[in-house]
């Protein structure tokens, strides 16, 4: 399997340099040149099998030779094994007809810990093999930061990186960040928003001589690593409730269009996927792109809902890429017009994006009284994430069951949840001593060459003892 550039002009990869990589060199994301198909019989086959299994049938057509068949198997093992539910994505039941997948049992109760689990062990898996050593540099509303250093926290050959937006992640996103002790740990509350975070670690990306010198490797959500981990829960939820045999519905609450992408993979592979819904909080830039066809970003608000707080959606990149026939050229024009404010789909990809997505937005009393409501009616707590996607699907019932995607664990966003419900949710045993431990982080302006100098001058430290 190869993968080539939504813009269309960077080296097309085999699956492990793409994920090493990251971002593309001519500024885009890697996408599989094919999807692979699964026959209805090879989706019927998953029914009851345990998640590694399904795990390893659909992920496998997109390695290419990168891993024999028994090395990958043990790091699907390796990389669900800390999880605190046998099912590692339990389905619960809050309606008649509508399911929420529970996908906040893993190690920092996101998730982000399917892809970041795995792609921890295939990154370490493939630097002992070649011996080399990588700096990681990711850009993190919450829980992309927390998840990552969970997944590479002591390793040797990895330094890790983590820009977060500073005051404007919870307490404990900031304590999983900050108060691990490992030495290849590094925390750094930057002054902006997640938007500017995430620009810093592109032009990181976009100066080869940094990027080439320190050996940059990223594990932000444009990796297509994480989208490929994704795609597996779709087919587990699915599966359960009667795919192949019947249609299934999902609503995923979503700021960077990754985990909604993969639900797209998911519908492109063959699994029956009736209609996927795109749910925002008051950052509702996808819901009027989808709807207006006009993409402008116009300042990020922000809500109880901070891994959502996001304009400018990067994995959205890759559905324009299949909305314009995979026109590269096309693409690449797009996102220099977002430079400069924003731009217009065409009619066409207009369409084609809106027989796929539906969508809607949560406000901010939208999202407290579902937390609430939902509490009362099923004894479910929501995490106000998961809060959005209920609200948006619950004008959405009807033909299909529903499955809303629940990203993260209430206790993430005790203050939140206390507010709506009154009552406040506790952290699982196994971290109840977060708020006991020291933290540690540099706080750094919103500029490019002292965050790289920072960067330079940690892995220098680091790699001379
Ligand atoms: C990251 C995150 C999201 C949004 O994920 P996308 O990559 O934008 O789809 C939603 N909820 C939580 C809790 C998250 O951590």
């Amino acid at each position: 399997m190869k993968y080539i550039s939504t813009r269309g002009s960077a080296p097309v990869l085999p699956f492990g340099e793409a994920m090493m990589t990251g971002l593309a060199r001519d500024g885009g994301l890697y996408v599989p040149e094919t999807i692979p198909q699964m026959t209805h019989d090879e989706i019927a086959a998953l029914a009851g099998l345990p998640y590694g299994d399904v795990a390893f049938r659909v992920m496998w057509p997109y390695l290419g030779d990168t891993f024999t068949e028994t090395e990958f198997r043990g790091l699907i093992a390796k990389a669900y094994e800390g999880f605190g539910h046998a099912a590692r994505a339990p389905l619960v039941q809050i309606g008649a007809d509508h399911f929420l997948l529970e996908l906040f049992h893993g190690p920092t109760l996101a998730f982000k810990d399917f892809a970041m689990q795995l792609i921890g062990q295939m990154m370490q898996a493939t630097l002992a093999k070649s011996g080399q050593r990588i700096t990681i540099v990711g850009a993190t509303s919450g829980d992309t930061g927390s998840a990552a250093i969970e997944a590479f926290r002591g390793l040797a050959n990895v330094d890790v990186f983590i820009l977060f937006p500073h005051g404007r992640v919870s307490e404990v996103q900031r304590r999983q960040m900050t108060t691990p002790t490992e030495s290849n740990v590094h925390a750094i509350a930057m002054d902006g928003d997640f938007d500017d975070c995430q620009a810093r670690v592109k032009d990181m990306f976009n100066d080869f001589d940094f990027r080439d010198g320190v050996r940059l490797a990223g594990v932000n959500s444009i990796n297509w690593a994480r989208v490929l981990a994704q795609v597996v829960y779709y087919f587990t939820a699915a599966v359960s409730l009667g795919a192949p045999h019947r249609k299934v519905d999902f609503t995923v609450p979503t700021g960077n269009f990754g985990d909604i992408f993969a639900g797209y993979i998911a519908r492109r592979m063959g699994l029956p996927i009736g209609r996927l819904i795109v749910a925002t909080n008051q950052n509702d830039i996808l819901d009027r792109a989808l709807k207006t066809g006009e993409y402008r970003p116009d300042g990020v608000r922000p809500s109880i809902s901070p891994s959502m707080d996001i304009q400018v959606s990067s994995n959205f990149e890759r559905a324009l890429f299949d909305a314009y026939g995979r026109d590269g050229a096309a693409v690449a024009q797009l996102m220099a017009e977002l430079k400069t404010g924003g731009f217009s789909i065409s009619q066409g990809a207009a369409e084609m994006l809106r027989e796929t997505f539906a969508s809607g937005s949560c406000s901010e009393e939208e999202t407290s009284a579902t937390i609430k409501l939902t509490h009362e009616a099923t004894g479910e707590v929501l995490c106000p994430h998961s809060a959005v996607g209920v609200h948006v699907a619950e004008s959405h019932l009807g033909g299909a069951p529903m499955v809303t995607l629940a990203t993260a664990h209430p206790a993430k966003f005790p203050d939140a949840v206390e507010a709506a419900m009154g009552v406040r949710p506790a952290l699982p045993p196994r971290m109840a001593d977060m708020f006991d431990r020291a933290e540690r982080m540099t706080r750094l302006p919103n500029d490019l060459a002292k965050l790289q100098a920072h960067i330079r001058a940690n892995i220098a430290e680091r790699t001379a003892n």
